[in-house]
């Protein structure tokens, strides 16, 4: 019988559904004894002595702040993580007694699925510039969406800061879709928002916030209240724990 430990690491955890939404389905499907855990760990580098303690542990999700910073501590990456440079699914194994951790990325795929009508959308704006956010503007350009990043910090040709957003009513105008990929308005931060300006959204504009704790964050209310079509996170959140539930479930 395997008795095989899954995990989430990331911090904080707070906010995470990822261990209900595990144990319900290794109860349900097996493999028998499996179970998952949330491990909060204040600093990447906890990674190492998280594997020292556990040596039954055979796959990890990660989670912000860590889809990037984990990178250096794999042994090998799928070509499909490598090419959006963030991870969220680690396998891990064992022989010889060294661990192989491999690296993949299934929320490109879970991003993709779950966006409504994307045909009515030739540009959108991506609220962030983490792990999450890569992988968001991976998926739009498969799918022949342009995207800008919109940042508190930097500023490359990809990437605006808030205040030009304020200033360029053009840039509004032109991306009629637009992705929250940072974690304001998340649990317990629930009065927060980005800083956009919502007084020129409509019904022709798409919010879509990968937050998916609460449900409808402030950012969806106040689109909603402008009559834009909103998107939460909560069906992103189930697809690609469905797809690293089936990476966890591929190796004997
Ligand atoms: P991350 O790697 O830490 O990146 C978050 C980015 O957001 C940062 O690079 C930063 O960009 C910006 N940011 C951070 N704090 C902010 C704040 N207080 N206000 C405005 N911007 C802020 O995190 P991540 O892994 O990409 O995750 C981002 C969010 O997406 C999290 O809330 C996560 O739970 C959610 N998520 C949901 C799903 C899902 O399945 N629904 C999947 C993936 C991620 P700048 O410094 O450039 O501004």
């Amino acid at each position: 019988m395997s008795k095989k430990l899954y995990g989430l690491i990331g911090f904080p955890l707070g906010h995470s559904r990822s261990a209900d939404y595990f144990n319900q389905r290794f109860r349900s499907e097996g493999p028998e004894g499996s179970r998952y855990q949330l491990f909060p760990i204040p600093a990447v580098q906890g990674i190492v002595h998280l594997l020292e303690e556990h040596p039954d542990l055979a796959g990890l999700n990660v989670t912000i702040p860590y889809k990037e910073k984990i990178m250096p501590y794999l042994t090998a990456l799928d070509d499909l993580a490598a090419q959006i440079g963030s991870v969220n699914v680690i396998l891990i194994q064992s022989s010889g007694g060294l661990r192989r951790l491999k690296g993949f990325n299934t929320d490109a795929q879970a991003f993709i699925h779950t966006l409504p009508e994307p045909d009515r959308h030739r540009n959108a704006l991506i609220l962030g510039t983490g792990g999450a956010a890569k992988a968001v503007a991976y998926a739009l350009n498969q799918t022949g969406i342009k995207s800008l990043f919109v940042s508190r910090h930097s500023s490359s040709p990809d990437t605006i800061g808030y205040d030009q957003l304020h200033r360029d009513p053009e840039i509004m105008a032109e991306h009629t879709l637009i992705v929250n990929a940072t974690p304001s308005g998340m649990f317990p931060e629930t009065d927060a928002c980005p800083d956009i300006p919502y007084d020129r959204l409509d019904e022709r504009y798409l919010l879509y916030d990968l937050v998916y704790n609460p449900d409808r964050t402030l950012f969806l209310q106040q689109g909603a209240s402008k009559g834009a079509q909103i998107q939460s996170g909560e069906a992103m959140f189930v697809k690609q724990a469905e797809l690293s539930f089936n990476l966890f479930t591929s190796i004997p």
